[in-house]
């Protein structure tokens, strides 16, 4: 018998809709895949360099548990140039990937029945770490007017003496918007108040548009440095996902335990890919200017074109790479839910998406636009003449 924690959870929805997509395509159908979490550029030659360096001067051995001190150092020079946050190495520790960091906070900080506030629409594996460690999602819904940001009375009225942390995650997969400084303050000022941790998510700070600026919620003050995880990684702004990598910076109790926990399950993250983030981070970084060019053509083009058809809402994003548009408007006959329209798509326009019933929020659907201007004009296409035939 499996235990009752495993049957808690489901499989990560996006990931499932990804692998659909990919079959579909493996068996020759041209399949235009609007589903995909991570960038469509290849790995920087440097990075990948500084990989086969490492392999070849025979950094193939275990590491130190939390990460190699160079990578730490990377780390912490990235914090200050960045986030004019000041870590020491004690402050961080290196994971595999950002999905294992948050997966670790989680294991060092909750108890069975402690309270996680989760701002919904939410990325899809806060609310099944969370029932892994035997604690309690509590979701406050955000909404479009105020472009899906949690409001400070919102999170007040969620907050109970069981509340131990809240996530935020900004730029936001899957909306792709991002939190204002003002909003940030008076959530600090809540999270201060009564205590609780908040797990900031940060992996899309790099990938931001029209100008837009990031604010880490831990430098707003020394008081909520020490009461915020900031989650980072390299795998959305390096293109990087296979590589498995991610960082955690908090307080160092909190760190230790995380640094034990590792130590007992995966321990080191590969070998090679520290010796490669260190490249990544030290290196040069127009790689990213670059692709950023590439995804904000893209992302006018989407958006444009999705506020074209009738019946589809869409807001402008100002980060990362997804567009989340309204289609409550397409709700009609057989089609009901974000899950119906998504399946229907898949199989008469041969576009694949996510339902926003992942991210919980029916009526809204995920579109990445890590895809080729190409395939997001023809998936346009398809999407529009699939809807006329409603
Ligand atoms: C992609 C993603 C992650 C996890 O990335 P890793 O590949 O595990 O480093 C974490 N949070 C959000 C919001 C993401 O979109």
């Amino acid at each position: 018998m499996i235990s009752e924690r495993a049957k808690r959870i489901k499989p990560s929805p996006t990931l499932a809709m990804d692998a659909k997509a990919k079959a579909m395509k493996a068996q020759g159908v041209d399949v235009v895949n609007f589903g995909v979490g991570e960038p469509d550029f290849d790995t920087p030659e440097n990075i990948k360099e500084a990989a086969i360096k490492a392999i070849r001067e025979g950094k193939t051995k275990y590491t130190p548990v939390g990460g190699i001190d160079p990578l730490k150092d990377a780390i912490i020079e990235k914090f200050r140039r960045d986030n004019s946050l000041d870590y020491s190495r004690e402050e961080i520790i290196v994971s595999c990937g950002a999905k294992h960091s948050l997966y670790n906070i989680a294991q060092a900080i909750l108890s069975p029945g402690d309270e996680v506030v989760i701002p919904a629409p939410y990325w899809v594996s806060y609310p099944d770490q969370t029932l892994l460690n035997d604690a309690v999602p509590v979701f406050v819904k955000t909404h479009e007017s105020d472009s899906f940001m949690l409001k400070p009375n919102a999170l007040e009225a969620h907050i109970t003496k069981k509340t131990k942390a809240l996530i935020l995650n900004s730029p936001s997969n899957p909306t792709g918007l991002t939190y204002d400084e003002k909003t940030l303050k008076d959530i600090a000022e809540i999270a201060l108040r009564h205590g609780i941790y908040v797990v900031s998510d940060e992996i899309y700070e790099k990938l931001l548009y029209d100008g837009q600026r990031h604010t880490s919620i831990a430098s707003l003050s020394d008081e909520m440095k020490e009461k915020t995880l900031v989650v980072n990684g390299l795998s959305k702004s390096y293109a990087m996902t296979g590589w498995r990598v991610g960082f955690t910076a908090g307080p160092k109790d909190i760190i230790k335990a995380m640094t034990n926990i590792q130590s007992q399950s995966t321990s080191n993250p590969s070998s090679i890919t520290q010796w490669a983030s260190v490249e990544a981070l030290n290196g040069p970084q127009d790689f990213i200017e670059k692709m950023l060019r590439e995804f904000d053509v893209r992302r006018k083009f989407l958006i444009s074109g999705l506020n074209s058809i009738a019946g589809v809402k869409c807001l402008t994003p100002t980060g990362a790479f997804y567009a989340f548009p309204n289609v409550s408007g397409l709700y009609k006959g057989r089609i009901k839910s974000s899950d119906d329209l998504a399946l229907h798509l898949l199989e008469e326009a041969k576009v694949a998406l996510v339902p926003g019933s992942a991210f919980g929020d029916d009526n809204h659907i995920r579109l990445s636009y890590a895809t080729s201007l190409d395939e997001i004009k023809k998936g346009i296409g398809r999407i529009k003449e699939a809807v006329a035939r409603f």
